[in-house]
């Protein structure tokens, strides 16, 4: 029997993604470990990871998903959904070939597909940026705190990661997508997501839903009705909780550890680690 879905992380990307390290046979592993993990992969205009032999195993937990992004802009978004086979049946409009100048706003408006706008550009307020008007003619179900977008964000605005420093960094960069919220989608709830392209960055970002879910469907709706709480991991910069309709929230607990900001010395190493990489999208 299937167990109930607790987490998912709307954003991870497979081996359908040129930019990702991710063997989708690591990501069925990954899977198979955590069994309150929805099954969730959103490749670059792809849903192939749901194509394979295996998949039909995992139906009862898994939520469909792609990322499309518009060309000659750096907007993208994540679509989900609990049906299957509806991204074949918009298969032209997804794959978008040819010059997109409009997102395929009958995808984005199917009333069984999530829309969420992935990493909504924060280090510049809403006011300022020229959004296509485009933007006002569809519907954005979700605003998502990127786990890799985020890291260098905030990376840049608290540059000694000092506490306070890093307290006012967050601030600003909530400020910024309380603002953005406003200017675009002011029905839109805030949401998160790994955007894994590397195998250690899996479980980095989620969601949390209050109820756990029987099945795809049923956790459709719950993301839907905003009843989850996000999550974000961003290393030694912190740990952090999403509220829908709050935003990015530091947890009470989470003070950069000891092991990355020695506390008698006060001194904390600003040297980039390995592991903080840019390879988003
Ligand atoms: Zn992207
Ligand atoms: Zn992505």
């Amino acid at each position: 029997m299937m167990e109930a879905i607790r987490l998912i992380d709307p954003h991870v990307h497979g081996q359908a993604s040129g930019c990702s390290s991710i063997a989708d046979d690591a990501l069925l592993e990954w899977f198979l470990d955590r069994p309150h993990q929805a099954v969730v992969v959103s490749d670059h205009a792809s849903w192939d990871f749901y194509q394979a032999d295996w998949a039909k195993d995992f139906a009862g937990r898994t939520l469909y998903a792609t990322e499309i992004t518009m060309e000659g802009t750096p907007f993208d978004f994540l679509l989900h959904t609990w049906v299957e086979g509806l991204f074949e049946e918009y298969r032209e409009e997804l794959l978008g070939r040819g010059r997109r100048r409009v997102p395929p706003l009958a995808v984005l408006e199917d009333s069984r597909v999530l829309v969420t706008f992935a990493h909504p550009p924060l280090d510049t307020p809403a006011r300022r940026v020229r959004w296509p008007g485009w933007f006002g003619r569809m519907r954005i179900d979700f605003l998502e705190f990127n786990a890799v977008r985020l890291r260098a964000l905030l990376g840049r605005l608290a540059v000694s990661r000092e506490p306070e420093e890093l307290r006012k960094a967050v601030q600003t960069v909530n400020g910024r997508m309380l603002e953005l919220r406003g200017h675009l989608a002011p029905e839109a709830k805030f949401s998160t997501g790994s955007d894994a392209h590397v195998v250690q960055a899996l479980g980095a970002a989620g969601l949390a839903l209050e109820t756990p879910a029987p099945d795809g469907e049923t956790a459709w709706r719950e993301l839907q009705a905003g009843r989850y709480r996000g999550w974000l991991d961003l290393r030694r910069l912190g740990n952090y909780a999403i509220d829908p309709v709050s935003g990015l929230q530091p947890k009470p607990s989470a003070a950069p550890t000891a092991s990355t900001s020695p506390p008698a010395l006060g001194v904390v190493s600003i040297r980039p680690s390995a592991g903080e990489r840019l390879d988003d999208d």
